[in-house]
């Protein structure tokens, strides 16, 4: 077989020859934002601090500079599923890629050190606490380096979220290796922890690259809960046989709507950190295997997940920071076809997320959870641009509407609620502060029910001067006068509504309230789209033959990942399979043209996939 890879070593490392890389070995006609850039600079032999989002393309920026500069790549990665993925997609592409971790014997540990050692290696992976180790800094002395490559590099931070104690020993490596360049990369990182990277790596000379945090490929959505199982379905059902990941909060609840799915026909499974380690890493490997389409997870599942054609997360529940959501959701769409990130969200998840809050011992530490808790509430509650309000929270501004988020589908009609709110919060002061909303709405709507006229509260003056709404509408209003500050969701006494000092200039009548109009129950997302229309446009394919062909070529790469047990996307990805079905290669030349088909992937899939196109 021709090694693209060792080829190019020996060509001329012009601008000119990354771009022949690109297209050679990994089969992409054009460098994202940014690449280029970076890929030329480490080239030269200097340093790098890349920020760059999720899907962005970051391991190409330490990849082809590795094939262009003599020597092996060090590329460290603290998990050990992704650096095997990473090094399988990349011997796909006929790079010679090896890893070097706990995972291995001693006999397969032995080969890559060998191969190491004679300078067969373009790239090797290796996890931080096994390259600190006196012994492998040694090995790495003694051959020729191309580059150091530090992904997810916040975790050598302690304000990061991700904090891992062996990425602080990488320090060392500037130490050791002066003069071998040095890339770092992340995909989450505020001010302060960029900083701290910069200074714990020893890269204070390198230059920092940023891309936005923008991720145009997804669309926004939130909903509030009314029947949280109704509109899951609802969204599932024009995605079906498309991957996705469905978050909850707790593990019973991961478990309940597991099962929900799989009663519904779905490939579901639950995964939470409550499973036994061979059970999890099954569900991990049949989800990289396109064997399930949909995860159902805690928050555990995720770090270890690098597919790119996650078509959606859906939140089942309100996660309680805008980081968190945007790690997240960014797990949807890295491949940069258009992705869904939908979350429902109630009050209840509000007040169970307060309750947590206020349980929490440092007054310092109450206040910063309070006010990520606030931001997150601010994004669910959008009334304009929700993509606006994602980036805002990173200091990012989007100007005007972004065209991607369900408030910008429809904007929601607001109004003068002033009425309204009168009369809500008459009614919880009527009540004397002592209910929580559900029995306010019903005193609102004069429902004739046990328990309010065992109270006498249907003699009340505020008794059924709603009834022109309905339980939702009521409940939608007095959630917004909650999130405005107008009422408060008292945790500590049942989630009782009182009276903040904020409230009496309303009822008064000295102060005026707009509202959103109630929100209609279904998701936005879906609305008015059916599901041919939903996969076709995930896909960005134009006619039935042509998704057909799509549905063929998946079922063709299922059968061959599973042969050679790798993940589905090793062989090609869901972006790849889309252009293939559009162009419907009949010759090598063609099959070649395909974005996502070098050299090594012509050679070693070309046949199978330019027969199933025929229709053989
Ligand atoms: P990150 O590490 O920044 O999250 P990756 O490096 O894994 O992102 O890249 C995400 C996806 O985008 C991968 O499937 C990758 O092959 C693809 N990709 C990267 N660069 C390009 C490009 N220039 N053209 C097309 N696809 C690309
Ligand atoms: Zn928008």
């Amino acid at each position: 077989m021709t090694c693209p890879a060792s080829d190019i070593r020996s060509t001329a490392r012009s601008a000119s020859a990354i771009g022949s890389t690109l297209a050679e070995v990994f089969g992409y006609a054009e460098f994202r934002p940014h690449q280029a850039e970076i890929i030329e600079h480490v080239i030269a032999g200097r340093d790098a601090f890349v920020l760059m989002p999720t899907g962005g393309g970051k391991s190409l920026c330490y990849q082809i500079p590795a094939l262009h500069r003599p020597g092996v790549a060090v590329v460290v990665s603290p998990l050990i599923a992704l650096m095997k993925d990473q090094v399988d997609a990349l011997r796909a592409n006929g790079v010679a890629a090896a890893v070097l971790n706990s995972s291995l014997s001693a006999e397969e540990s032995a080969v890559v050190l060998r191969d190491l050692r004679a300078g067969a290696l373009d790239l090797i992976y290796v996890a931080p606490e096994r390259l600190v180790l006196d012994g492998f800094l040694g090995e790495l002395a003694r051959v020729e380096l191309a580059l150091f490559a530090i992904d997810e590099a916040h975790c050598v931070s302690q304000w990061g979220h991700d904090f891992r104690p062996e990425y602080v020993r990488l320090s060392v490596l500037r130490e050791r290796f002066p003069d071998v360049p040095m890339i770092a990369l992340t995909a989450t990182a505020d001010e302060q922890t960029r900083v701290d990277v910069v200074r714990q790596l020893g890269l204070d000379g390198a230059r920092v690259f940023v891309t936005g945090f923008d991720r145009p490929n997804i669309h926004y959505a939130a909903a509030y809960k009314g029947k949280p199982a109704a509109q899951l379905a609802e969204f599932l059902r024009e995605r079906r046989g498309e991957s996705g990941i469905v978050y909850a909060l707790s593990r019973k609840r991961v478990e309940q709507v597991a099962q929900r799915l799989r009663a519904e026909g779905f490939a579901a499974e639950a995964y939470h950190a409550g499973m036994d380690a061979a059970d999890r890493s099954r569900v991990q490997e049949d989800f990289l295997g396109d064997r399930i389409d949909i995860v159902v997870a805690t928050v555990a599942f995720g770090m270890g997940i690098d597919k790119p054609d996650v078509r959606f997360v859906v939140h089942y529940d309100m996660p309680k920071s805008v980081e968190g959501y945007y790690q997240e959701t960014g797990r949807a769409g890295r491949d940069g076809m258009p992705a869904h990130a939908f979350m429902l969200w109630s009050m209840q998840d509000v007040v169970t997320a307060r309750g947590f809050i206020d349980a929490i011992e440092g007054e310092e530490q109450r206040r910063i959870e309070a006010a990520k808790l606030a931001a997150m509430v601010a994004y669910a509650e959008a009334l304009s641009c929700r993509r606006g309000a994602l980036l805002g929270y990173f200091g990012e501004e989007v100007e005007g509407a972004c065209g991607g988020c369900d408030v910008c589908d429809s904007p929601p009609v607001t109004y003068d609620a002033t009425v309204d709110a009168q009369k809500a919060l008459s009614a919880v002061y009527r009540l004397g502060e002592r209910f929580g909303v559900a029995y306010v709405v019903d005193v609102l709507r004069g429902a004739a029910t046990e328990r309010i006229l065992a109270s006498g509260h249907d003699q009340l003056s505020v008794y059924g001067v709603g009834g022109e709404y309905s339980r939702d509408e009521w409940t939608s209003i007095i959630r917004q006068l909650v999130h405005r500050g107008y009422l408060r969701v008292d945790v500590a006494e049942y989630s009782t509504l009182k009276l903040p000092g904020t409230a009496r200039a309303v009822l008064r009548g000295e102060e005026q309230v707009t509202l959103a109009r109630p929100p209609a129950p279904r998701p936005k997302a879906a609305a008015g789209r059916s599901r041919r229309e939903g996969a076709r446009a995930a896909r960005t394919l134009e006619t039935p033959e042509q998704e057909e062909l799509f549905e063929r070529l998946r079922e063709l790469r299922r059968e061959i990942a599973a042969e050679q047990s790798v993940p589905a996307y090793v062989v090609f990805a869901d972006a790849a399979l889309a252009d293939m079905a559009r162009r419907a290669p009949r010759t090598r030349e063609e099959f070649l043209a395909v974005s996502g088909v070098g050299a090594a992937k012509l050679e070693r899939y070309g046949d199978a996939f330019l027969a199933a196109i025929a229709g053989e």
